[in-house]
């Protein structure tokens, strides 16, 4: 993988203040290498190999049917597929002991993830180096809207090496930023039960229309895909 594709300006991606910050690095990674499979990446063998050996996971089998060609799609299946073929399929039958081992090793490996993993560890020690060393950048981290649940749990993780003092500091303005966001979530789902009580009939949504969805975004960082009006009729 190209190393400037995932060269990312921290600053930039926390200017927004909407949403989790940590969702917004992952999706400009995932757009970029997306993008990049499909097309330019289309020309360069290594890549092809790799895309080969490691294959693709649903979310990143979809982000890539969305940016490229019918076309490009097809290449790279072509050869995905015939790898496959010959490694779990082998024309003369292999033990089972043998053929296990790498028909598990397929069941989770995708080649978006391995580099978004790479990508983001290095970004986020950056980050938290920068949340270390430049006041300006803390005060805007402090300012985040939320940060999602998976992303709490990875960014502590990369800050474990700070320095004591720094580390307890580095986890309550984090913890706040996840904790507030979640206790006001749960408020709203609450608020949200309570509009399909007959006695609320009336009443004023609030700000609990969407809870349904902004939950399972913070939960899962993802965008659920099936989107219902609040006050619709239950299914
Ligand atoms: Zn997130
Ligand atoms: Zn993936």
């Amino acid at each position: 993988m190209r190393e400037d594709l995932c060269s990312i300006p921290i600053h930039d991606v926390f200017l927004p203040k909407d949403g989790c910050p940590f969702c917004r690095m992952r999706d400009m990674l995932e757009d970029r290498m997306a993008t990049y499979i499909t097309g330019a990446a289309m020309m360069e063998p290594d890549v092809r190999e790799e895309t080969n050996r490691l294959g693709f996971c649903e979310e990143h089998f979809n982000q890539i049917l969305a940016r490229g060609s019918r076309l490009s799609v097809a290449l790279i299946l072509e050869s995905l597929l015939a790898e496959i073929r010959s490694e779990a399929f082998p024309k003369k039958a292999a033990p089972l002991k043998k053929v296990l081992p790498t028909l598990a090793r397929r069941k989770d490996s995708c080649f978006i993830c391995e580099n978004l993993e790479k990508n983001t560890a290095h970004l986020l020690e950056t980050m938290v180096d920068l949340w270390q060393k430049d006041p300006e950048f803390r005060t805007l981290y402090q300012e985040q809207e939320y940060i999602c649940f998976p992303h709490y749990l990875q960014v502590l993780e990369a800050a474990k090496g700070l320095p004591k003092k720094s580390v307890s500091l580095f986890y309550e303005d984090t913890t706040a930023l996840a904790g507030k966001y979640l206790a006001a979530l749960n408020e709203d789902v609450t608020h949200f039960c309570r509009m399909f009580d007959y006695r609320s009939t009336g009443s004023d949504w609030g700000n609990s229309k969407d809870a349904i969805e902004r939950s399972i975004r913070f939960l899962t960082s993802r965008e659920p895909q099936d989107r219902q009006k609040a006050d619709e009729k239950n299914r």
